[in-house]
């Protein structure tokens, strides 16, 4: 089958990897408008179920992304630098501009062709094609152009966000809120790769209209957050540039389709559906749908059948998370309420149970979690099943490493909770 790509971000390779490795006769390209190395963004989280999946679908590109990320334990909340609560658990992260590394070289291994500084503008150009991916993104130009054929939706969420980087290494998920006279501001940080972290902030658009924002320049901009984050940062840098180019100051894009295939064109990734950041989840959602497109692919003889079939399964599994990622949104539009009136522990707690009501054991957990030995414990817990999910998944130092072929590894779990069993052992390209 001739498939092109339209967009070369974790979408488009990662289907690109999944459906040759499943079927290494078919002819995938992958049309990418920015060269190799560029993109914007700093780090993505992901969580041990992600790699999971990506170590059953493709252990190589597996192997590489783990080596390359980094681990970060706890969240802490960080109120006016003065008081910090904790919240349990760890997570992973990886340079978007790295994971994207990887996946273009493996992609390349496989014998994709990845044609870079190419910017589709015109489908009709792409008419040899059996199958086209969009994959471009959430403000994606081609699902735009199909807007009533998706039956596609475009919301802006209300707060401004910055994404960039800082030198200050953060080995924890961080959420450090400062109270200005203009109102509150925050960032999430989070470690992205050795010697850097991510750092996104968000403040309600009053705040950020009366901190000047609208009208500073971007150094000046990023100096006055130096200022005010001045403590929370430990006196460290925050670094605007990642292509070349500054940061700027975004609001979140909410996308959602009614239906992500239409003739031989079908959606993937953020061009399908985007979730608000604060789920950290985008990256993984992309990644997700690459497998499944591929595995209906494979496991559909018509093309249109294995099309509806992702399509149904894809947008039921992402009701739940798209509904969960709206509330996110909505509770930190409205955060500078809960902030006014609450202490770090209370504040804490609100924000993780910000998707809906908690048992009232869940509170009492949460202020043990603030004593440092039950901390202790927890961390030691979280190790053990770290390291129990790493041998099980056979990554490399921790068990055998993962030599399966797809075929023979056991079926991969998707977002859906669906186990995608490959049928039948593909081409296995070695690094
Ligand atoms: C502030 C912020 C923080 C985030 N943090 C996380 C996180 O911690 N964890 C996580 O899982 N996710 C996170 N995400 C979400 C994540 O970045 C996206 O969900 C993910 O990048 C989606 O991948 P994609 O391949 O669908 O789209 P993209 O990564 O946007 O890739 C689309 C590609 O298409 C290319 N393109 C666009 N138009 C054309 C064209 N016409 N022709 C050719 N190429 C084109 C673009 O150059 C781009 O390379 C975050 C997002 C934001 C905004």
């Amino acid at each position: 089958m001739r498939i092109v790509c339209i967009g070369g971000g974790p979408a488009g390779l990662y289907f690109a990897i999944s459906a040759k490795r499943r079927d290494a006769g078919h002819d995938i390209t992958v049309i990418e408008r920015d060269p190799p190395g560029a993109t914007y963004g700093w780090g993505v989280v992901y969580w041990d179920d992600l790699l999971d999946i990506l170590f059953r679908n493709d252990p190589e590109s597996a192997r590489a992304i783990r080596a390359e990320s980094v681990l970060w334990q706890e969240q802490q909340v960080i109120l006016r630098s003065e008081q910090t609560a904790y919240l349990p658990g760890y997570g992973f992260s990886v340079g978007r501009a790295t994971l994207l590394d990887i996946l273009g070289q493996r992609a390349t291994e496989l014998g994709i062709d990845i044609q870079y500084r190419h910017e589709v503008d015109d489908l009709s150009t792409l008419a040899d094609a059996d199958l086209v991916v969009i994959c471009d993104g959430a403000n994606s130009r081609m699902r735009t152009r199909h807007s009533e054929d998706f039956g596609s939706r475009v919301d802006v969420g209300g707060n401004p966000y910055l994404w960039l980087g800082t030198d200050k290494v953060f080995d924890s998920f961080t959420f450090a809120f400062e109270q200005t006279s203009a109102g509150w501001i925050w960032f999430h940080a989070y470690p992205s790769s050795a010697g850097t972290s991510t750092c996104i902030v968000e403040c309600a658009q009053q705040t950020w209209e009366t901190l000047g924002f609208d009208s500073l320049s971007s150094e000046d901009g990023v100096q006055l957050l130096e200022k005010i984050f001045d403590h929370a940062l430990d006196g460290h840098s925050l670094i605007s540039q990642s292509r070349g180019e500054p940061a700027r100051w975004l609001r979140f894009t909410q996308v959602t389709n009614n239906t992500w295939c239409h003739g031989n064109l079908v959606l993937a990734g953020d061009a399908a559906h985007t979730t608000h950041f604060t789920l950290g989840s985008g990256t993984r959602l992309a990644m997700i749908d690459a497998v499944m497109l591929a595995q209906s692919l494979y496991q559909h003889d018509e093309t249109a059948t294995a099309l509806a079939d992702y399509d149904r399964r894809g947008r039921a599994a992402l009701r739940p998370i798209q509904a969960g990622a709206r509330t996110s949104m909505a509770w930190f539009e409205r955060a500078d309420r809960y902030l006014s009136r609450e202490d770090a522990v209370a504040f804490a707690y609100s924000m993780a149970a910000r998707q809906g009501a908690q048992p009232p054991w869940r509170y009492q957990m949460h202020l043990a979690t603030q004593i440092p030995t039950v901390r202790t414990a927890m961390r030691g817990f979280h190790t053990a099943r770290r390291r129990y999910l790493a041998l099980r998944r056979g990554e490399p130092g921790r068990g055998e490493p993962g030599r399966e072929e797809p075929g023979q590894g056991g079926p991969a779990e998707t977002h859906d909770g669906a186990r995608v069993a490959h049928r039948r052992p593909a081409t296995r390209a070695t690094r």
